[in-house]
């Protein structure tokens, strides 16, 4: 099969450059196309990165030479690429939001890692294991905005990547849950490049991240959603209480879980076996990126460590361990997930694997 030109915005920054990565020797998608500021537009990608290459590996050659545009440019992406990986930042989130309209009104789909378009009705906000229905309503919206070949669809945020699939197999399997107590250890590198200035972070945690909170939660209720009338109607059942913090830690992000269910609560072999038994749409058509099983236990007492478990099935696996009864609510566990890999380019190129699977690409 010919490999679909695909473009990257934000090209430069650290989710950006975990795309050219991952795409690099990628079976479907190649890129042709990256994009910038407009102070790295005009200048070849290899001289446009202003700290070099930070993610592993080397940068591979072909991206190297290829020269940067400016996001804004439309026009210039439609000519060489087929669909968009979104990961650029700017402080006016309206812009994101108007900047990416503006490729899918060009007739390219928009695979988003921003903030910008989570809360838009019609905008589906996927996780392949557990939402991928709500890629239903692609139609609706380019009816309402009259889009022919080109969409949106967004990841969610990387903080709630870690425990959103094992909470989601206990829900599919008939266990209400009341409450969620959670509590977030997260990456350095979530907060992109440069981030959190080394003076702040080295042997401290700092207990706040700005909006974190807030998005862990509500973005579950999106997710866990219900399509109606071409739009998703969030599902807000559930009490979620979020304490989110930046921890001294490269990549990873953990998170700490109290929950309670209602009537019917599961015994702690019932949860191991869900979990483990665990498998949604990417592992059933067999996605480049899927991870073979989406929720790995660790049963060590130890464990799940950023450091050694954060790159369990290449990265996109969620790791979980000391399940145990909790005191206040019903059952605990510590979560973990790699936020560039799956919590940002890792889960973006599984939606648009899916979407390409499913038929949304249009070639
Ligand atoms: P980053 O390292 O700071 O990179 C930002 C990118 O945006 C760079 O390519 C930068 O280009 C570009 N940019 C900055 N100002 C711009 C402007 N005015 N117009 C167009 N492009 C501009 O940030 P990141 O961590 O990669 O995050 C990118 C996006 O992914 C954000 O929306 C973030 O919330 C989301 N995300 C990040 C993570 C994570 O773990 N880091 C996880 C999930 C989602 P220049 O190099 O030219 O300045």
């Amino acid at each position: 099969m010919e490999k679909i030109p695909v473009g990257i915005l934000g090209a430069t920054g650290m989710v950006g450059q975990q795309y050219i990565h991952l795409l690099e020797n990628h079976p479907w998608f190649r890129v042709t196309y990256v994009a910038a500021s407009p102070q790295s537009a005009g200048k070849k990608y290899q001289d446009a990165l202003k700290s070099g290459w930070i993610v592993e590996g080397e940068m591979p050659s072909g991206v190297g030479k290829l020269i940067v545009q400016d996001v804004a440019d439309t026009e210039k992406a439609a000519a060489v690429c087929k669909f968009i990986f979104s990961a650029f930042e700017m402080p006016d989130k309206d812009a994101i939001r108007k900047t990416e309209e503006a490729y899918a009104a060009a007739g390219m789909p928009v695979f988003s890692n921003a903030s910008a378009h989570r809360h838009t009705e019609d905008v589906p906000m996927l996780i392949p294991e557990i939402n991928p229905h709500h890629l239903d309503i692609i139609e609706d919206q380019q009816k309402r905005r009259g889009w022919k070949k080109g969409f949106i669809v967004v990841k969610p945020n990387c903080s709630i990547q870690s425990y959103i699939a094992p909470i989601h197999s206990l829900l599919q399997k008939g266990y209400d849950i009341k409450r969620i107590i959670v509590t977030t250890l997260q990456a350095v590198s979530g907060a992109g490049y440069p981030g959190v200035a080394s003076w702040d972070v080295i042997d401290n945690i700092i207990p706040y991240i700005g909006g974190e909170e807030e998005k862990t939660q509500f973005e579950p209720y999106k997710i866990l959603g219900r399509v109606k009338g071409g739009k998703i109607v969030p599902w807000e059942a559930i009490d979620i209480s979020a304490t989110c913090t930046r921890v001294p830690v490269s990549n990873g992000h953990t998170a700490i879980v109290s929950l309670e269910f209602g009537k019917k609560k599961p015994r702690r072999d019932t949860i191991l076996t869900v979990w483990k038994s665990f498998s949604g749409e990417p592992q059933k058509l067999d996605l480049p990126s899927a991870p073979k099983l989406p929720i790995h236990y660790r049963e060590e007492n130890d464990r799940p460590q950023p450091k050694r478990d954060r790159d369990t099935d290449k990265g996109m696996a969620v790791i979980v361990g000391r399940l145990r009864e909790c005191p206040a609510l019903d059952v605990r566990f510590v979560a973990l997930s790699h936020n560039t890999l799956r919590g940002a380019a890792g889960g973006g190129i599984l939606n648009a694997e899916l979407a390409y699977k499913k038929g949304y690409l249009k070639m």
